[in-house]
């Protein structure tokens, strides 16, 4: 059976040198009281104990002028102040890393952020961070934590040392979704990153995986939860003592790892215990040549010895140069590329601002990362002293200076208000940019993908004419790390289209005049969008002359006003009249012309005793043979012909029986003629024509 070990495993930096501190203690008094388990290991513990060790439970248990060791996850200041008014000796055992994350805790939360400490609610570490930031602290142990904090806070996100970097990645896209204004720094120790690294290695590559550490130890869980998400034959043990041997059935290779606070020792005792389980099961086998099994069983054994020889070479090694406290991991930037954060602008030009952000750091937007649109230029939207979002994209230069983006801050702003768009189910506007296979593209401030089948009420194959238009979408996809956003205009427009005909049958009355554009032509008239309800405009109301198509007077896309002509909401009708948005075409002329004035017309059609000539759509009006000339006419055609254009003089309107006498020869100048006769002859024209 083969062993694989993590490459990293065991005790971290941090423990080993509290173990350190309390082992020379030890080792010179043979007591040593300590506030709080020194680390999580109760087997270690309970080791040490059986040496002197005293685990204090509270600062109650602490006498004046006792030598009390603080333990590697550190504590709050309450409990230092509390061991000073007890004159007690302290010996700070707290992890420097640890030490660290309590400096940046303070630090900022006297500057009046607010700290969110990603951790688990009861663990001491968070307890003494949340201590460290003066009542500005706030645990944040799953996503739910999150819903009730006020998203207009300025905050500095922290995180427990031992934090799987999985979690803290989740939750840290949550907390930039809701903060626009948060500086995110990433406080795991590396030490705990680089074994589950290493742990996540060996599970991928082995047949059983064992996890050795205790169940209270944060890292521990971590790992077993890493590893077994990987491999699900993962088991987590304290001790040799844990391991069954029927987890090995068809077991050929065995991986290991260990918690931060797990001695070597221990490990070693879990290595030692697998291969005697291996000699077990092959003392099982049915072994056919004795000299085979003596053989297997000497190798074993071998193994055992080596092991046994390895633990205590090790125990007495120092720390290799890996597992050395490594205080670069906690040489942190002020902050980490993709912090947004508020900036003063303290120098404009158009080919970088200059901005200040506090802490006595300045930086830069180069102008690419000014805004969206090059066409902007800082200089006519920008003055020192504005207050500006930025996003950090680069740490310090060699110059000292920061890189900063407005576009992408603003970028990420519109991904957090299009995830909030989509929550709250808002309409929002866009301008359509292109036509694409399947769709529209959308600017919403991102480009968004509007599917056709979601552009229009109905179905329309060409979506040309919305190219350029600005619309009304709702968000129906947001997806902020694909940076994909699918947008839908169609319920929109169903729901306006919902609403303005509730507003029309609660609005309108017969009489009222709607505007509305022509969307159907049929033979019996046009039918007429009304803003989300359609209105019928019969053919016989289309003008006051005969229609014959409606074709005639309006075609499809027209804009018009109408009267509305009759309502009945029960069956959803409504009629519409154009012709009635006009005077009565008689009325018109009347009240245009006068008898005795010059009308342009069209002859229209020839009678043995006269010419019909057109002078107004649905107005004809005769010129009586009589009146076609001075001299005598023999054949109206001799005079006019039909399709003529003439100049004519009224001899009279008569509006009750909608008539229309005219005269050339009234044009030819003074001559005398029996006007009595004349009109006679009109009227017995007039009677049978009409
Ligand atoms: S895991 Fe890191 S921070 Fe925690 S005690 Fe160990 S070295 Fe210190």
């Amino acid at each position: 059976m083969e062993i694989k070990r993590a490459e990293y495993m065991g005790f971290c930096g941090g423990v080993r040198m509290a173990i350190t501190m309390a082992e020379t203690e030890l080792e010179k008094k043979r007591q040593l009281s300590v506030l709080g388990s020194l680390v999580h290991n109760p087997r270690l513990i309970e080791d040490m104990e059986k040496r002197g060790l005293q685990t204090l439970s509270s600062l109650n248990e602490v006498d004046c002028g006792q030598e009390v060791m603080i333990r590697a996850h550190g504590t709050g200041p309450s409990t230092y102040e509390a061991l000073l008014a007890k004159n007690a000796i302290v010996l700070d055992a707290t992890c420097p890393s640890v030490k660290k994350i309590f400096e940046l805790a303070k630090d900022y939360s006297e500057k009046g952020f607010t700290i969110l400490i990603l951790g688990e609610k009861n663990h001491p570490e968070v307890e003494a961070i949340k201590e460290w930031s003066a009542g500005k602290g706030i645990i944040i142990e799953d996503l739910e934590d999150l819903k009730s904090l006020d998203s207009e806070l300025d905050v500095v996100v922290l995180s427990q040392s031992t934090l799987a970097e999985e979690v803290f990645e989740t939750f840290i896209f949550e907390i930039r979704r809701i903060f626009s204004s948060c500086v995110v720094l990433n406080t795991i120790c590396s030490a705990t990153k680089v074994r589950q690294e290493a742990a996540v290695h060996v599970a991928k590559q082995v047949d059983l995986m064992l996890v050795v550490g205790s169940r209270q130890s944060a890292n521990t869980r971590h790992l077993y939860d890493l590893c077994s998400a990987i491999n699900y034959n993962t088991h987590l043990v304290s001790g040799a003592t844990d391991i069954e041997a029927d987890w090995f059935e068809k077991v050929n290779v065995v991986g290991i790892t260990a918690g931060a606070s797990v001695p070597d020792w221990i490990i070693k005792e879990v290595e030692c215990n697998v291969l005697e389980k291996e000699l077990k099961i092959n003392e099982g086998e049915t072994v056919t040549s004795p000299e085979i099994e003596e053989q297997k069983t000497t190798e074993v054994e071998v193994k055992v010895d080596e092991v046994v020889e390895e633990v205590v070479e090790t125990q007495e090694v120092p720390a290799t140069e890996q597992e050395e406290f490594d205080m670069e991991s906690f040489h942190l930037p002020r902050y980490t590329p993709g912090d947004i954060i508020k900036a003063t602008v303290v120098q404009v030009g158009n080919d970088e601002i200059l901005v200040d952000v506090g802490q006595k750091s300045e930086g830069v937007i180069p102008r690419k990362e000014f805004s969206a649109d090059s066409s902007i230029l800082p200089t006519d939207v920008l003055n020192v002293g504005d207050e500006i979002t930025v996003m950090v994209i680069r740490n310090e230069d060699q110059e000292g200076r920061l890189t900063f983006s407005k576009k992408r801050a603003e970028q990420r702003q519109h991904w957090i208000q299009f995830t909030e768009s989509l929550n709250q189910n808002e309409v929002i506007e866009g301008k359509v940019l292109e036509l694409v296979k399947g769709g529209l593209i959308v600017d919403i401030g991102v480009r968004a993908f509007m599917p056709a089948s979601l552009a229009e009420r109905r179905f329309t194959s060409d979506l040309k004419h919305l190219v350029g238009e600005t619309v009304r979408v709702r968000l129906i996809e947001v997806d902020s790390e694909k940076r994909r956003a699918i947008v839908n205009r169609k319920m929109v427009l169903e729901e306006e289209s919902v609403a303005s005909r509730d507003a029309f049958w609660q609005n309108t009355h017969e009489g009222d005049v709607v505007k509305g554009v022509v969307r159907r032509l049929t033979k019996f008239g046009a039918f007429v969008d009304l803003g989300g309800i359609d209105g019928l405009l019969h053919i016989s109301d289309l003008d006051y002359y005969r229609v014959k198509d409606p074709s005639e007077v309006v075609k499809v896309d027209q804009e018009l006003e109408l009267k509305v002509l009759k309502l009945d909401a029960e069956a959803g009708r409504i009629s519409l009249g154009l012709k009635q948005m006009k005077m009565e075409p008689w009325e018109a002329f009347a009240q245009d012309f006068a008898n005795g004035d010059i009308v342009h017309g069209t002859v229209v059609r020839i009678t043995p005793w006269g010419a019909f000539v057109n002078v107004r759509p649905g107005i004809d009006g005769l010129i009586h043979i009589s009146e076609l000339d001075n001299r005598r006419v023999e054949k109206v055609e001799d005079v006019v012909a039909v399709g003529q254009e003439i100049e004519a003089k009224i001899l009279e309107i008569d509006l009750t029986r909608k008539r229309l006498s005219l005269s050339l020869r009234a044009m030819l100048g003074e001559d005398s003629y029996d006007q009595d006769a004349v009109d006679q002859m009109i009227e017995e024209v007039q009677e049978s024509e009409f």
